[in-house]
């Protein structure tokens, strides 16, 4: 054992004192030190070779001995051997999982499929919700351990039920193996416990089943059918499983159907471009600004298509490029028309696809296309959504920078969908925020409420942008929207998209209300004026001092968003937001104080008795103790009202005192140095 790393290969006999070579070879191949070191058996018994074979021996060599050069020969052979499969089953293996890795997963299957011909089979794709936010909040090394932890759960389930598993890529888990098996048994078992920081948790999976496969498809499609089936179970509360089943196939035949018909569809014009307008909402009556060009299919057999059905599609394959080209001729020539007719300018914002902002060329493109219409760039406004600034941003940026060069406009898309940190926001290149429809839709429902709407509309502030919402459908809406300071407004409210002709009327109405202003309907950069002070710009200020974690709570309704710095002020995060901070804070904060402070912190923590303490404007402080790897780190937390005419909104702060001493001895080094070069 202790030469267990460099010994090659043992020349095992079999007869020996006290414990015999078929017991030693035993004992190695179940230790998992020794298992894999060859052994060739000396004997001269013709039954003790079988045996000693079958027990995991790698060759033997029987008495009489031959010469010396056969036993060296056959030696080297079987290091030889051993070695090559060392290597072949390291580069079958996924690094971190120790699970087959993709490639090889899918010879298996096949081989698996080779041997057993009428076994019924499943593929089964397992997905970690939100790994994203675990990997970002716990960071990597945390992400890594739950990988490895569900990997080995979904390993030991397949080896129960004579299945084969590998990791995908990044969360993605792929399981082979004889149909039926209990699955919500399997993601019980895989939905490891976490702990980390305090917070108890469960690793949160999703599973797509493409149950008795098609052997006659490819593996790999097969996997594809399970990971779409797992698709439509994301994020979802009441559902772990998707199962592959027959509307999802008629899905998969129909977008074959659509992506076939796609070049004849373009040459025929079968895509129709329709306009949805944006309004101005601050003034008393609202005024048109712009239209948002929208693409339908008119396809000969299907009927009107709808953008959702095709768009993600070509987004997928890249023929997206080309249908928004096709979409900027068409809104261009609209709008030179429109400006021939009416005597007016009606900028239109249309949309660039992710893919679009890869091509070099991009920017000549949409020249091109405008100086065919002889317009210009503010006449064109482009709309990109914001998880195309998060997926590559430096390249998007430096894009987007070129156009806005250029004159062009730009619109950030599902704004607030796209994971952006607030610092990254700051520094990207835009115009207007539009908000994702999502927001509004959640804030109007039962029991919802606000809050994300005002947290955009302040970041809007902070970047001096207007903001956009869209989707807006009620007057209620509208009228809760502006009183926020949102700007503008597009929506089922004033209209769904329609055909130009139709479009014509908002022309003709907006036309008729400024008789006599100059014809053109202008997008100001400019924002609403009333908006109050911003509590984010509030926030930021107070990251900047050395906050850790900012709570921004609402004490009439006492929802509550934590924003953090992780360390870096510059880093400003939305981490959390929840329904009722003071439940919230007495149990998280009370979770990790130490016990000499917690009546005091709990005190203090009481919603009405906090209010007191701030009910003037100074701030409130307390400082308590947190035990951390076993030694007490003092804390500071501050209270304050939000702002001086807004009595409901607190802001609480959380630093570190003990890095903040630091950090002060560390500044106050360095400017001695500053001052004293030769001292220093
Ligand atoms: P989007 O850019 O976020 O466009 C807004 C979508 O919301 C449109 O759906 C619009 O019809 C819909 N909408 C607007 N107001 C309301 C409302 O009050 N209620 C509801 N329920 N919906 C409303 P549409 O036209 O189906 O387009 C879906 C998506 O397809 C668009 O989302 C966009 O991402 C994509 N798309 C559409 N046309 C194009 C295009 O020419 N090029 C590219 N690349 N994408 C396009
Ligand atoms: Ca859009
Ligand atoms: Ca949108």
């Amino acid at each position: 054992r202790k030469s267990k790393d460099v010994l090659s290969l043992v020349l095992l006999d079999l007869k020996m004192p006290v414990m015999s070579g078929i017991e030693v070879l035993q004992e190695m191949r179940a230790d998992s030190e020794l298992e894999n070191i060859p052994v060739i058996v000396l004997t001269s018994d013709q039954d003790a070779e079988i045996e000693s074979l079958t027990i995991g021996a790698n060759d033997f060599i029987s008495k009489p001995y031959p010469q010396a050069g056969v036993i060296l020969a056959r030696i080297q052979r079987a290091i030889e051997l051993h070695e090559d499969r060392l290597i072949i089953s390291s580069t079958e293996r996924d690094e971190l999982t120790g699970l087959y890795n993709r490639e090889y997963f899918y010879r298996y299957a096949e081989q698996y499929d080779n041997h057993h011909k009428g076994t019924a089979m499943d593929a089964i794709v397992v997905d970690i919700n939100h790994f994203h936010l675990m990997n970002e909040r716990f960071g990597t090394q945390f992400g890594n351990d739950v990988l490895c932890r569900v990997g080995n759960e979904l390993l030991a389930a397949m080896r129960e039920v004579g299945g084969i598993v590998c990791r995908r890529e990044a969360d993605t888990f792929m399981l082979y193996c004889p149909c039926g098996q209990d699955y919500e048994g399997i993601l019980d078992k895989a939905a490891v416990e976490l702990s980390e920081k305090g917070e108890e948790m469960r690793a949160w999976l999703r599973m797509g089943v493409y149950e008795d496969v098609d052997k006659s498809l490819d593996i790999e499609r097969r996997f594809d059918r399970a990971k779409l089936a797992s698709d439509t179970v994301k994020g979802s509360f009441s559902q772990r499983i998707g199962r592959y089943d027959v509307a999802m196939h008629e899905k998969e035949l129909y977008s074959e159907q659509l992506i076939e018909d796609f070049s004849t569809a373009i040459n025929e014009r079968q895509f129709k471009v329709y306009y949805q307008p944006k309004f101005d909402i601050q003034p008393e009556i609202p005024v048109l600004v712009s239209a948002e060009a929208l693409v339908r299919w008119q396809h000969p057999t299907l009927g009107m298509v709808s953008p959702g059905a095709f768009i993600p599609l070509f987004e997928e394959n890249g023929l997206i490029q080309r249908l928004d080209i096709y979409v900027w001729r068409e809104a261009a020539a609209q709008i030179k028309d429109w400006k021939e007719r009416y005597d007016i300018v009606v900028p239109v914002s249309v949309n660039v696809s992710r893919i679009d902002m890869y091509d070099p060329r991009l920017p000549e493109i949409l020249l091109g296309i405008l100086g065919d219409n002889g317009l210009t760039a503010s006449e064109f406004l482009l709309e990109i959504t914001e998880s195309a600034y998060t997926q590559d941003s430096y390249q998007i940026i430096k894009a987007v920078n070129d156009l806005r060069d250029l004159g062009f406009q730009i619109e950030v898309d599902d704004f607030g969908t796209g994971y952006s940190s607030l610092n990254m926001i700051s520094e990207l290149p835009l115009d207007a925020l539009k908000l994702d429809m999502q927001f509004i839709r959640s804030a109007f429902e039962e029991g919802g409420d606000t809050r994300m709407i005002e947290i955009i509309i302040d970041i809007a502030d902070y970047l001096s942008v207007p903001v956009i919402a869209e989707g807006v459908e009620t007057e209620e809406q509208l009228f809760v929207l502006r009183e926020m300071g949102c700007d503008r407004v597009q929506g089922y409210y004033f209209s769904r998209p329609v055909p130009a002709d139709e479009y014509e009327k908002f022309i003709e109405e907006s036309n008729r209300v400024r008789s006599g202003s100059p014809a053109r309907l202008q997008p100001s950069r400019e924002m609403a004026p009333h908006r109050s002070e911003s509590a984010f710009i509030e926030i930021k200020h107070a990251l900047i001092s050395g906050f850790e974690a900012i709570f921004y709570v609402d004490t009439e309704s006492d929802h509550y968003v934590e924003f953090s710095s992780r360390g870096k002020p510059k880093n400003l995060q939305i981490e959390d937001s929840g329904s009722s901070f003071f439940d919230d804070a007495q149990r998280l904060l009370l979770s990790s104080v130490l016990p000499e402070d917690e009546a005091r912190m709990s005190l203090s923590l009481q919603k009405d008795a906090l209010l007191l303490q701030i009910a003037g404007h100074d701030p409130f402080f307390m400082t308590y103790r947190i035990l951390q790897d076993g030694k007490p780190a003092y804390y500071c937390m501050k209270a304050i009202r939000a702002n001086t005419h807004d009595d409901h909104h607190i802001v609480i702060g959380i630093s570190n005192i003990d890095v903040q001493v630091s950090q002060v001895l560390a500044d106050a080094a360095v400017s001695d140095a500053e001052v004293e070069p030769g001292t220093a």
